[in-house]
């Protein structure tokens, strides 16, 4: 085999050689076509090669393609900054463009760090999170993030920051049910900042629904109604991190707004882009940049990159392509009908678990037994074999799941273009039953419940 000077996520693994991709479909160098069930990571919203993007990607590089931040602005990067703002709910005016998502939740944690100082609180240093979490791989933002196996090998270098229950009603970590159960686990938030002391903790970050880490896990009705309460009454900020979440993934441009819960900061990637561009963006609300536009008047963060002209032009050309299309407003509909297409596919499936999430951002979590919920032995590696038989039947699906005490470690989300039409929808839906039955017979299993 000719030798790569690539590192690859697995390095004996063979990769596919992409060539080109149009709407929901990726096509490979031998031919081979496959339906883009997850948008790659939950990043291309609108699908591969759409014309109007490109036209703004050489427009803009005909003009100008790089400017560094503490020299210039550009128009690219202003009018971006403006389209958001108005996009968001509530007071979140201030962007701060980053190229990750992880940049974004590190920038985030930052802001709110520096917003205590700015005030003259010099204490509130820690930011709370949750088990089954991920805000990114960078050390601050893997410090706040509850995802087991991306963390274990750093442990020792990584902030000791606190972390609460998340709501994960299929294996409620108290054994109760929602709403019943007084949302113990939102409540558990307060316990911790009366443990640790108020003055001690700049923010609360969280993922709205929980991707990577939990596969698509969404909260019950009044979770983050009384998260917020709880960050209100305790002087905290609360960051939503909707790196996943946002950027129309749920319906709307922060899965934040489906429970009517403002943060103060929010931080938005992926779909941002839509991966024609690496963006990303911390969105700091007027409250939050108050302090810092009467103290330092500088946010103490920054990459070369920030607010690149030509990743910001192909943003603004998404978020545009989003509104005039009309896309938003579907992505409720599309995934209500797929989420019961995957509902109804529990009784022909024996091992599916779960099914959840919101709009066009689904989880699957496979168990070995639908009643007792007990999961896959680790060592069955069922998320990878789901994975790799989806792709060879032509298929991506992306493999979530962190292996919390071993319990949730199986499942996978089902997250297609936003744009995905009615025939390619039944066509993924068809994929993803012929992917199950491989699965059944990969493992012998009798296929019924
Ligand atoms: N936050 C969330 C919620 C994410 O899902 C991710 C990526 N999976 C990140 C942060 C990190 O983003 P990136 O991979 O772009 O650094």
């Amino acid at each position: 085999m000719k030798r790569s000077h690539l590192i690859k996520p697995i390095l004996d693994q063979v990769y596919p050689v992409i060539d080109y991709g149009k709407g929901v479909y990726l096509f490979d160098k031998e031919g081979k076509k496959y339906l883009d069930g997850a948008s790659g990571a939950v990043t291309a919203n609108i699908g591969h090669g759409v014309p109007e993007i490109i036209e703004a990607m050489n427009e803009q590089a005909k003009k100008i393609s790089f400017v560094y931040r503490s020299q210039f602005t550009s128009e690219a990067a202003e009018q971006l900054a403006k389209k958001i703002a108005a996009l968001l709910p509530g007071q979140l005016n201030w962007c701060f463009f980053v190229n990750s998502g992880s940049e974004a939740t590190e920038t985030a944690m930052k802001m709110a760090i520096q917003y205590w100082q700015e005030k003259g609180i010099h204490t509130k240093t820690k930011v709370l999170s949750r088990w089954v979490s991920y805000h990114g791989i960078t050390m601050g933002a893997l410090s706040m993030s509850g995802h087991t196996s991306r963390r274990a090998r750093f442990v020792p270098l990584l902030e000791d920051f606190p972390v609460i229950h998340p709501p994960y009603c299929y294996r409620c970590p108290y054994n109760l049910e929602a709403p019943s159960c007084s949302f113990l686990c939102a409540k558990e938030l307060e316990t911790v900042i009366q443990r640790i002391g108020p003055e001690h903790i700049a923010a609360f970050i969280a993922e709205p629904i929980i991707g990577a880490a939990g596969g698509a896990i969404s909260p019950p009705e009044g979770y983050f109604q009384i998260i917020r309460q709880i960050c209100d009454k305790y002087e905290i900020l609360f960051i939503a991190d909707e790196v996943m979440t946002g950027s129309g993934r749920t319906g709307r441009m922060l899965a934040c707004e489906h429970w009517g819960v403002l943060p103060d900061i929010v931080t938005l990637g992926k779909g941002l882009g839509a991966g024609y561009a690496p963006i990303a963006v911390a969105v700091a609300s007027d409250k939050v940049m108050e302090p810092i536009l009467n103290g330092s008047k500088s946010i103490m963060s920054g990459h070369t990159l920030s607010a690149n002209p030509q990743s910001c032009a192909i943003s603004l050309a998404v978020l545009e392509y989003l509104e005039k299309h009309k896309i938003m407003r579907q992505v409720e509909e599309k995934g209500n009908y797929l989420k019961q297409q995957l509902e109804e596919m529990k009784d022909s499936y024996s091992f599916i678990g779960d099914v959840r999430g919101k709009g066009l951002l689904l989880g699957i979590e496979f168990v070995e037994d639908q009643h007792t919920k007990k999961p896959f032995p680790r060592k069955a590696f069922v998320t990878q074999r789901m994975v790799e038989l989806a792709k060879e039947i032509g298929l991506i699906v992306y493999p979530s799941g962190s292996g919390i005490d071993g319990v949730n470690g199986d499942s996978i989300i089902i997250s297609p273009p936003l744009t995905i039409n009615e025939q390619e929808l039944m066509e993924l839906i068809q994929l993803i039953r012929d992917t199950f039955s491989a699965f059944s017979k990969s493992m012998n299993l009798s296929g019924k419940a």
